[in-house]
């Protein structure tokens, strides 16, 4: 009896429970709002210090906006973005984590730890009749952006992800240009005739995205002719191309293609990654204020569309081990006013000025007659100190605006010494997208240091990432703790159906 009297009760509490749950569910259904308009932006390589340490040297250069626009959304978490075969994840498999809420290999482009594909959030958005947009300052088919409509094993397989571009739904892709693989001996302009093969509509540079119409079925825009990655925006010159031109593009073809069913919209700085590759704060900086200049736009659209939009900002992960801070109690963010050009275009300056190409070019082993050698440059000679010296000065401010200690002078001097005085030319370090002069990377990274801004190293870092949201169901972005939860939760507030 006792025990019948026990299963009644639980039959009863059962039956309570589910109903409750039911009419929770139907209440929440009717009542939450949905969102008609995603915007998924992604700094690559960008860390909570990059976001930080780039409103701190905005206040002391007056460079940049003293608030950066998506750090003061009403939502700020982090999330964690450890890879499946790494604590420390690649751009590929970060991506892939933000693209189908799947953890892969590093390496891995829209497939699982076991190699299968595996369905992304541009998918989604598509099966549920929204349109879809890509948009990225480095190469179009690079691993972040291909992480949202491609499938391949391996991300430097280039060809196949430009094919599968081409072959997708995206509606609206944006980026520098095609990149392309050795292997095949094919080059950009190549995919751009394919592309336009399939009917797709080819654009190149800002003035020519004006002719973006609508009544195209699917539009590229690419940054230029013939370019893997737009300018640093440190180096930008008038007429290039920025991120945020192919933000406003996007966002007026999407909007006027699919005004009912609305459009996801991801849209990646790229190059705050290539930046912390190099070390390069300024240069890094400036990208971050690059992507805060792609938010202005967007929330242009969002204060137009406020109860439908909604917006989420992250990175794939760290780049650099950024420190803010470099051993004292103390920072000098205003030192850095004195650089104004990145790294890489630095270089490009400084071998243009001091390294007349044949010394340089010679390679060991090549003989007498070989091109270059002959014609060594008899008038060549290689510069003094003194003026390497100035030219540190006037281009990053050492000595002039940023105090420069004896033991780092005859540091700097030594390098110098063996750049000039090394029989195959030069003294590079090579990072993952630059080969660059040592002593201009070993100059930054001591005008960095002074003012504060430390590196640890030129790879990623396993340090959690910032999540900022603004719009629809802001908040209930604060259960995400890993970036693999971000897509998911996309995907239930905008109504996408999921299916993995
Ligand atoms: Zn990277």
């Amino acid at each position: 009896m006792k025990l019948r009297i026990k299963f009644l009760y639980m039959v009863l509490a059962v039956i309570f429970m589910t109903g409750t749950a039911d009419m929770t569910h139907a209440r929440r259904a009717k009542k939450e709002p949905q969102a008609k308009y995603v915007f998924y932006l992604i700094g690559d390589g960008m860390g909570i210090n990059e976001v930080t340490g780039t409103e701190l040297y905005n206040q002391a250069t007056g460079n940049g906006p003293e608030r950066i626009n998506f750090m003061h959304f009403p939502v700020r978490t982090f999330v964690t973005t450890y890879s499946a075969s790494a604590l420390v994840t690649d751009s590929a498999a970060g991506g892939t984590a933000l693209s189908t809420g799947t953890k892969t290999y590093n390496g891995a482009i829209g497939v699982d730890a076991d190699r299968n594909p595996v369905s992304t959030i541009a998918e989604w958005a598509k099966d549920s009749g929204a349109g879809v947009g890509v948009a990225t300052s480095v190469g179009i088919n690079h691993a972040t952006p291909s992480a949202f409509y491609a499938h391949v094993n391996d991300r430097n397989s280039y060809d196949a992800i430009a094919r599968q571009l081409i072959a997708s739904d995206v509606d609206f892709a944006a980026g520098a240009g095609f990149l392309t693989e050795r292997r095949t001996g094919l080059d950009a302009v190549f995919y751009e005739q394919e592309a336009r093969g399939e009917g797709i509509k080819v654009f190149y540079g800002t003035e020519d995205f004006e002719n973006v119409s609508t009544s195209y079925d699917r539009v590229i825009c690419l940054g230029g002719r013939n370019i893997g990655e737009l300018p640093y925006a440190v180096d930008r010159k008038e007429g290039d191309t920025a991120l945020k031109d192919f933000v406003s593009t996007g966002i007026s073809y999407l909007y006027g293609r699919y005004p009912e069913e609305g459009f996801f919209f991801m849209i990646e700085g790229g190059k705050i990654d290539y930046a912390g590759h190099n070390d390069d704060a300024v240069a890094c900086f400036e990208e971050v204020n690059d992507l805060a200049e792609a938010m202005d736009v967007v929330l242009a659209f969002y204060n137009e569309h406020p109860d439908e939009t909604l917006i989420v900002v992250t990175a794939d992960h760290e780049t650099g081990g950024l420190m803010l801070g470099a051993g004292e109690y103390s920072m000098s963010p205003e030192m850095l006013a004195g650089q104004t050009m990145s790294e890489n275009e630095l270089t490009a300056k400084f071998r243009q000025k001091f390294m007349p190409a044949p010394p340089q070019q010679q390679r060991r082993g090549q003989r007498g007659n070989g091109p270059g050698f002959g014609q060594q440059q008899p008038q060549w000679t290689p510069p003094t100190w003194e003026e390497v010296k100035g030219f540190l000065q006037e281009n990053l401010g050492l000595w002039d605006k940023v105090p420069v200690d004896r033991r780092t002078e005859a540091k700097l001097m030594e390098t110098y010494q063996s750049t000039f005085g090394s029989k195959d030319g030069g003294n590079d370090v090579r990072s993952l997208y630059a080969v660059n002069t040592r002593l201009i990377s070993d100059a930054v990274i001591y005008l960095n240091a002074k003012a504060g801004y430390q590196w640890s190293h030129g790879s990623h870092s396993g340090s959690p990432v910032g999540l900022y949201v603004n719009g629809v169901r802001a908040r209930e972005f604060n259960s995400c703790t890993d970036n693999t939860d971000i897509p998911r939760l996309i995907a239930r507030i905008a109504g996408y159906e999921t299916n993995n």
